[in-house]
Formats: C-alpha cells, sequence, structure tokens
C-alpha cells in the first residue's frame, strides 16, 4: 500500500526507509502524529498499557483513531505492554478482540502468557514484542520471532554493533527507540517503583523514583536520572544496519512536541541525513533534560548521560506554541458511471485504496438532463471527510436523471467503504490448560558470592551462585545467569557455562528470554527467574513448555494472586534486586575499585548496589523479604532464597531462622 507520506515523496520513496513511528497520547497528538509525518502510530486504549497517566484512548476512539490513520496510509499500533493478571485474562482477549475487529495493524506486548493467548485465537492479529520483553541480543529477538513476533523492539541499552548483529542475525523487523526518555534501569527489570511505593512499572504505573535524587558515596546528587535519549546522530547508521523502525518515545507529551520531533526526524529521513545543529536545536526546545544522550549507542557510558529537568529547560519549552494542528486534505480520484437502466457506479481511489459502490438505478430524462457539472458537484462534496476532490471522471449517457439524494448516497457510501478497515468480530474464550503440570516443591537459593555460601547447605536441594562469581569445587551445583549478556558477551559467558558444566554444575537459573536455547543446549536444567515477570497461567504454561522445569513467579503478586500458579516457586526471602542497571552508578561517585556500596534516598532506606558481568549494577531493595514465621501461608510453593550483600555468617544465620520458623524485628517486607 502507497502511504499518504510516499505520495508526498516520491523521489525519496526510492530508497529503503526504516518507519518512522510516533507516539499518541490522545487525539490531539495523533493529528500531530499524522501531520508531522509518521508513517506509524502506537497509542494506549484505556486498559492494560504503561501508560496509564495519560489520556489513552476509548475502544471507540481506537475505531475512530484507526480510520482516520488507515486514511492517511498511517498504520496504528495499540500497546498492550503490561503484565496480566491471571483474571484478567478473559478480559484481555475480549479488548484484544475488540481492537482486531477495528482494524489495528498491530499490538504490542510484553506479557508472554498474553503473547501465547492471543497468538491461539487471534492468529493473525499481528504482534511485536515490547521493549519490555528485555531483548539485547540475537537469540532473544529470534526466540520471539520463532514464537510468533512479527516485530521485536529492542532495549535501549544496545550500542551501534550489537544492534546491527540482532538487525542481520534475527530474522525478524526489528524496532529502536531513537528519541526520548530513558529509564535508567533495563526495561521490564524495574521493580523500584513498585519497591518504594507500590506502584508498579510493568503494570503501568511508575511513579519515576529515578528522577529523584539520592546519596552515594557521601555524595547526593540524581545518579539515577538519565538525559534524554536522542540518536538525531545516527539516523543514516541506523538505516544502514537495518532497523525497520524508528520510534520516538512520548505518549504523555503533547501535540506539539509530537509534531515537533516527528516532523524534525521525517524531514532527516527524507533527506537521508542526520539533524542539523538547527534540528537539534528544535528538537532540545521541545522538551530536554540538560540536552540529550547517544551513551549508549556510541558506547560512551559515563556519567555525562544523566541529566534532570532543569529551570532553563522548563523556560525553553515555554515558548511551544500551542497552535492548532490540521492535517492537509488527501487528493481523492473519482470515476462514476451513469448509464440508462443501469444501477450508478461510483468507484474512489486514494493512496492505492479503491472502494467501488452501487447505487439507485439511473433513468431517461423526460426534460432537463443532468449536466456532468451538477453530478460532480454532488459527488464533490467531501467536507466532514480527510478528502478533497481529486481527477473526477465521468462516464454517462446523454439523456440521463438521478435524485441528488441519491447521488449523495452514493458519494456517502464510496467513501465509508473507503475508510473501513475493520475486521470480522471475533469471540475468544480463555481456557487454562495450566493442571497438565507436576507441581514441585523443593528449596532454592541464589548467593551473589560463592564466599557467602554456608558450611552447610543442605536445607537447600539447589544452590546457585551468580556465574561470573563461580568457582570450581565450592558449594553451588547452580548457576545464576547474567540478567543482561549482549551478543558481544556470549563467547565469555559460554565459556564460563562450559566451565561450571565441567565440574558438575547441572542447574541454571535463566534470567531472559535470550539465554533458553543456549543453556537447553548445554544440557542444563533451567529454571525461570523472577525477571521473566511471570503474573499468569499461561505465562507459566510458556515456560514450562520452553523446558523450564520451575518457574520463580513475579515478586509483585500478593499471596492470593499468587494461589493461581500454586506449584511453582515464590521467594520467601531476600532484598529482591529493584533495578538492574547497563551503567555503573557507583563509577560517577567513588570510583570503582569496588564497584558495591550503598544508595540511600531522600527516607533513609538504604539499597545495596552491586557491580555484576559486564560491569552492570544490582540494586537490591532496601529491605528483605522475611518469611520464616509465617511459612505455613506459602506451603503450596518452592521456597527460593536470595543473597546479597549477607555475609557467610548471617547466610548460616538466616537458614537456621528459616528451620525453626523464628519471626525477626528487623524492617522486612511480607508476601501478602
Ligand atoms: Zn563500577
Amino acid at each position: 500500500m502507497r502511504s499518504y507520506r510516499q505520495s508526498l515523496n516520491t523521489m525519496a520513496d526510492k530508497i529503503l526507509k526504516p518507519e518512522l513511528l510516533c507516539p499518541a497520547g490522545d487525539t490531539e497528538a495523533l493529528l500531530g502524529a499524522i501531520a508531522g509525518g509518521a508513517d506509524a502510530v502506537y497509542l494506549g486504549a484505556d486498559l492494560f498499557n504503561a501508560r496509564i497517566r495519560a489520556n489513552n484512548f476509548t475502544l471507540d476512539g481506537v475505531a475512530d483513531a484507526t480510520r482516520l490513520c488507515h486514511a492517511y496510509g498511517v498504520k496504528i499500533y495499540v500497546t498492550l505492554n503490561i503484565a496480566i493478571h491471571e483474571r484478567e485474562m478473559q478480559t484481555v482477549l475480549d479488548y484484544v478482540s475488540s481492537l482486531y475487529s477495528s482494524g489495528v495493524d498491530a499490538l504490542i506486548v510484553s506479557d508472554l502468557g498474553a503473547m501465547r493467548e492471543i497468538r491461539k485465537h487471534f492468529p493473525d492479529f499481528e504482534l511485536h514484542a515490547s521493549t519490555q520483553c528485555t531483548v539485547h541480543n540475537t537469540d532473544g529477538a529470534r526466540f520471539l520471532h520463532i514464537r510468533g513476533c512479527k516485530r521485536v523492539v529492542v532495549a535501549r541499552e544496545l550500542d551501534r554493533a550489537n544492534m546491527e548483529r540482532i538487525c542481520k542475525g534475527a530474522g525478524c523487523e526489528i524496532e529502536a527507540f531513537i528519541h526520548g526518555a530513558h529509564c535508567m534501569s533495563v526495561s521490564g527489570q524495574c521493580l523500584m517503583s513498585y519497591a518504594m511505593g507500590g506502584r508498579s512499572g510493568n503494570r503501568g504505573e511508575c511513579a519515576q523514583p529515578c528522577r529523584l535524587p539520592y546519596r552515594i558515596c557521601g555524595k547526593n546528587g540524581y545518579f539515577l536520572s538519565l538525559k534524554d535519549m536522542s540518536l538525531s546522530d545516527h539516523i543514516t547508521e541506523l538505516s544502514e544496519i537495518g532497523v525497520s523502525s524508528l520510534k520516538i518515545e512520548g505518549r504523555m507529551k503533547s501535540a506539539d512536541y509530537v509534531y515537533g520531533v516527528a516532523s524534525t526526524f521525517r524531514s532527516m529521513l527524507d533527506g537521508g541525513r542526520n539533524a542539523t545543529v538547527k534540528e537539534k536545536a528544535h528538537l532540545s526546545s521541545l522538551f530536554s533534560r540538560q540536552g540529550f544522550s547517544d551513551g549508549y549507542f556510541v558506547n560512551k557510558i559515563d556519567s555525562s548521560m544523566l541529566g534532570i529537568r532543569s529551570e532553563e529547560n522548563k523556560a525553553e519549552s515555554r515558548n511551544i506554541s500551542g497552535r492548532e494542528i490540521s492535517l492537509p486534505k488527501i487528493k481523492l480520484d473519482m470515476h462514476g458511471v451513469f448509464k440508462v437502466g443501469m444501477p450508478s457506479v461510483l468507484t474512489a481511489t486514494v493512496n492505492g485504496l479503491t472502494a467501488t459502490v452501487y447505487g439507485d438505478m439511473v433513468s431517461e430524462a423526460v426534460n432537463a438532463p443532468m449536466t456532468e457539472e451538477s453530478i460532480i458537484k454532488s459527488l464533490t462534496k467531501l467536507g466532514n471527510t480527510p478528502y478533497c476532490s481529486g481527477n473526477v471522471k465521468i462516464e454517462k449517457d446523454e439523456n440521463i436523471i438521478i435524485r441528488v439524494s441519491s447521488l449523495n448516497a452514493l458519494r456517502r457510501d464510496c467513501i465509508n467503504k473507503l475508510l473501513e478497515t475493520s475486521r470480522e468480530k471475533r469471540e475468544a474464550v480463555y481456557a487454562s490448560t495450566y493442571n497438565r503440570y507436576k507441581k514441585t516443591v523443593m528449596r532454592t537459593a541464589v548467593f551473589s558470592r560463592i564466599e557467602q555460601i554456608p558450611e552447610d547447605v543442605s536445607y537447600f536441594d539447589r544452590v546457585y551462585v551468580y556465574l561470573d562469581r563461580y568457582k570450581a569445587g565450592g558449594r553451588a551445583n547452580g548457576i545464576y545467569m547474567p540478567p543482561v549478556i549482549l551478543d558481544s558477551e556470549w563467547e565469555s559467558v559460554e565459556k564460563m557455562l562450559r566451565d561450571a558444566k565441567a565440574d558438575g554444575v547441572i542447574y541454571a537459573i535463566a534470567t531472559n528470554i535470550g539465554q533458553i536455547d543456549r543453556l537447553k543446549k548445554m544440557g542444563f536444567i533451567i529454571s525461570a527467574d523472577y525477571r521473566f515477570n511471570v503474573f499468569n497461567r499461561p505465562c507459566v504454561d510458556y515456560l514450562r513448555d520452553e523446558g523450564f522445569d520451575t518457574v520463580i513467579i513475579s515478586p509483585e503478586l500478593t499471596l492470593a494472586q499468587a494461589r493461581e500458579l500454586s506449584g511453582n516457586s515464590v521467594i520467601v526471602y531476600g532484598n529482591i534486586p529493584v533495578m538492574t542497571t547497563h551503567k555503573c552508578i557507583i563509577k560517577d561517585t567513588a570510583g570503582c575499585d569496588r564497584c558495591n556500596t550503598y544508595m540511600t534516598d531522600r527516607m533513609g532506606a538504604s539499597f545495596f548496589c552491586e557491580g555484576i558481568f559486564g560491569h552492570r549494577n544490582i540494586i537490591y531493595n532496601s529491605v528483605p523479604v522475611y518469611m520464616a514465621d509465617k511459612m505455613d501461608t506459602v506451603r503450596d510453593f518452592s521456597h527460593h532464597f536470595i543473597f546479597s550483600s549477607e555475609t557467610r555468617e548471617q547466610c548460616a544465620k538466616i537458614i537456621e531462622a528459616y528451620k525453626r520458623g523464628m519471626p525477626t524485628d528487623k524492617k522486612i517486607k511480607r508476601i501478602k
């Protein structure tokens, strides 16, 4: 299909260009996106999307938006990018059914369980894997592609070389963010907002605690607040390496912002060039946090990436006018045929779309036959539509008469048919197949360091240690995979895995979908970490079918929600990682001789920060989950322990406390 954009740019059209994908938080922003030259837009309807504070669209609103987009040759994607609770699964399918029938082009999904259900009931509904799926290597993208995602939105932390490897190796469309807000934590791996105030980022409720000041190594600062990203200097490279879609972040942003950013990137893409100095200044005037960063893309990962919204930035953006955005009309070509004794026929053509409709019979005129001009006048009354008249051709017998009301009806039918993009409605009934799996009940523990593991670990069936800290001859029989492994890092990871395997290690906790195939191939017995954000039964099914023998369910679930998933594993002890950062936050403050320190928030809560594989950081929650005296409430589950900053003696004491069901007087977090 030729798009509206393409019809305006037939010359530049011949060069293969990535799609420009723009956000639409509301109807005004949608107009801004289309007017700014988006090839596609993405938006959230009022349920199940990661921007619950955006205005969003009603389901009727989505249907209207779809008609408008399609009239302009613009594709429309709807976000369904949050973790889904078991009890919401039928509502999700009903909701998807409505989106499907409105003619939405694709869904952006993050929950593996929802993905599986949608695939099952709507096999022809195009799925895009959200950035919340945490894909940062080729295996991850390929995994999702083989299981039905036409496109994968890759992690924002990728550098150019790793992005290119994914584009070349994944076999599917790759979508990459090029402009807008950055998260400090790797997407899909942030529990910070949930841990601090109960507002879950994975459920679209992020309270942005990363924008607050913290204290690290005696210094105060905004160590978790990244500047917005902008790859405006790399547009030609992104096209060359084969990125299919360039995504602008900002479903909370105004129409002016969306229009401004979209039109700037549009002219770069059409001109096959990067941003000019003037364009960069314009982008900055629309919104910035002390400038932009391309640090991840160019592999310059340091404190220059940090920034907050300064008073100067706010003043700069105040000058943006709140002008009304109106879309240009699209030229509609029409061809009418009016022959005596035959039904009237009207064909309209626009953007490669064609609609033909048949109307009332044409009669022979007794006196005063209709002129061609009067017919054209009726057919080109396009006032309230996205169209204006283009070439109009009339074929008619000499002496005809047809009522003006018939001509109007003919025109209306034809326009409606042209704008009608809906599909046939399809019902989907959710039926869980969950109970076919063997339930496991065992005790497992992850230790961050091998030195931490106490003498007696007979309490546990499996003892995992972080892979890069594994040492032969220790008491670990399992390894815990690094949460982020870029393509360029696999070689060293595979070597570590082979060494551990040779030493008799048989268990592995996979922390990301991009690890499943390799771990299985190497013969490990694999468990799925809580990092898979498992919220529902189809998600467990999905992972069990992939060969996982246990699944650690999301610590965000309440006890009542978790019970739906009994027979899996719950975290009964430990400071759960609340952020995994691609950038070392300690480097900016204390230097990296230790890479381990504490970060304190404004309320005095203290978070352990640890350097991990690849010089990334894990920030652990300030309080541990503690259930030693409440184990009767979780008896239908396997029990998983996380040891992070504890010493070996402290680990031994905790195990003892769990053996004896002892309460504690420390500040703790319960599974409620
Ligand atoms: Zn460091």
